[in-house]
């Protein structure tokens, strides 16, 4: 997004066009996904309701080729990633999950941890930062994994009850970990918040614990959503890490979480754009194809005023996704707006998804169209980081300071 201010006419004018670079980068995420993520989960998702969750494979040789495509780290900084802004980020991702929501989450499982990293600013020893970004920056792609959720802890992210002893010169984690993208075997490396001080907000600290670290332990989840991502839980049984690898400072670690969803959550606003134009443009497709009483269904007002409604809220949705990211990109206080983003954009991909069912009638239940899938992928949506009800009560706290407008 290309923000100027005109002194002369004193206005501040903002388009919306993307540059020549981001169309570039746009094509390149969009042939990819055409071309390879919705093939992949096609397969996938075959295999899956014909053998059982047991038959999830991501096939060979596609994490490295979307390592090679810049498709895994476009967002971490140079010199280990891309370091794309974060609207051109946000365009990416919408394209990505276009192609497939559960492949491109687990894809972006190496750059929400090195968001985690980062949101620590300088509370991490450059050295320690930089191997880690390598890690997950590895050129045959890696996966990564960032663990707030606990069985009993979710939205009370302040009330997570993993817990690191001090023991010399290292750090010892004790816990369970739930409902973590990425959380896998062969995972590269984990970023773990567990509680070293008091109850509440100010007794929680980040850990990096490499993937394969002794006492790690995965079990994966078989979920209504995003079935061809990898969510799983994670077993620390007295895994040690150096006190270095501590992120953000210890009792710090709960800010550095505020930090990451500050800078996440537009991110995956952008993502439920991607699942909602998915569903629009197949419904679009349907609509314009599918016969009843003689004449295609798109001439009949309630299906064409129900598409046209879908598209405006998804236009709605991009606005207000990019406006967010523009602004976290400034590096002003983006939570209000983040919180926003997230909400909306991901009721509009529930909204959008549930309509694209409705306008295929009966064949919009069946699994010979992908949009029953894209529906119970955008549910996933309303609920990851932070739930849409959260976000609602985040807003709600900038209301009771008085803060109702966004500068
Ligand atoms: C596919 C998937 C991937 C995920 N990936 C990750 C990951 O990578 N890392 C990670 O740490 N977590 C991850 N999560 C977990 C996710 O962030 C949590 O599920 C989410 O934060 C909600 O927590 P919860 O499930 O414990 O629900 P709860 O916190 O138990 O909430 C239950 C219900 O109560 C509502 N509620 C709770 N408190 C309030 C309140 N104060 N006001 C109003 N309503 C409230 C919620 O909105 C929700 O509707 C993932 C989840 C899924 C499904």
């Amino acid at each position: 997004m290309d923000t100027t201010i005109d002194v002369e006419q004193g206005i501040n004018r903002i388009t919306f066009a993307r540059t020549d670079e981001q169309r570039e980068l746009v094509a390149v995420a969009n042939a990819f996904a055409r071309e390879r993520l919705r093939p992949a989960a096609d397969a996938m998702q075959r295999a899956i309701a014909e053998h059982g969750f047991g038959a999830w494979q991501v096939p060979d040789g596609l994490l490295a080729e979307a390592a090679a495509a810049g498709l895994l780290t476009y967002a971490i900084p140079e010199p280990h990633g891309s370091g794309l802004d974060a609207v051109t980020s946000a365009m990416l991702m919408e394209e990505l999950t276009w192609g497939d929501p559960g492949l491109a989450s687990l894809f972006g499982s190496g750059q929400l941890f090195a968001g985690g990293l980062l949101a620590a600013g300088d509370g991490l020893d450059p050295a320690v930062r930089d191997h880690w970004l390598a890690k997950v920056c590895a050129p045959e792609g890696a996966y990564a994994a960032i663990a707030f959720s606990e069985p009993h802890a979710g939205s009370d992210l302040a009330n997570i009850r993993t817990r690191a002893e001090r023991d010399g010169g290292s750090w010892v984690l004790t816990g369970e970990k739930t409902w973590i993208t990425g959380a896998m075997p062969g995972t590269s490396a984990l970023l773990v918040f567990a509680r070293t001080g008091e109850d509440g907000a100010g007794g929680i600290s980040a850990f990096i614990v490499p993937g394969d670290a002794e006492g790690v332990s995965y079990q994966k989840l078989d979920l209504l959503g995003l079935r061809t991502s990898y969510t799983g839980q994670i077993f620390l049984d007295g895994v040690r890490v150096p006190s270095d690898h501590v992120v953000g400072g210890v009792d710090a670690g709960f800010l550095v979480a505020m930090k990451f969803f500050a800078h996440s959550r537009p991110q995956v606003a952008a993502s439920a754009l991607g699942i909602a134009r998915a569903a629009f443009e197949h419904a679009v497709e349907y609509a314009n194809e599918r016969e009843a009483f003689g004449k295609p269904i798109m001439t009949r007002q309630g299906v064409s005023f129900l598409l046209a409604d879908m598209g405006m809220k998804i236009e709605a949705a991009r606005a207000l996704v990019w406006r967010s990211c523009d602004t976290a990109e400034r590096g002003e206080d983006v939570g209000l707006l983040g919180s926003y983003a997230k909400a909306f954009a991901s009721d509009v991909a529930m909204q959008v998804t549930t309509d694209a069912v409705q306008v295929l009638g009966g064949a919009g239940l069946s699994t010979d169209h992908p949009v029953e899938r894209w529906m119970r992928d955008a549910k996933v949506l309303q609920i990851v980081e932070g739930t849409n009800q959260v976000q609602r009560l985040i807003a709600s706290r900038y209301y009771s300071q008085g803060m109702v407008a966004v500068p």
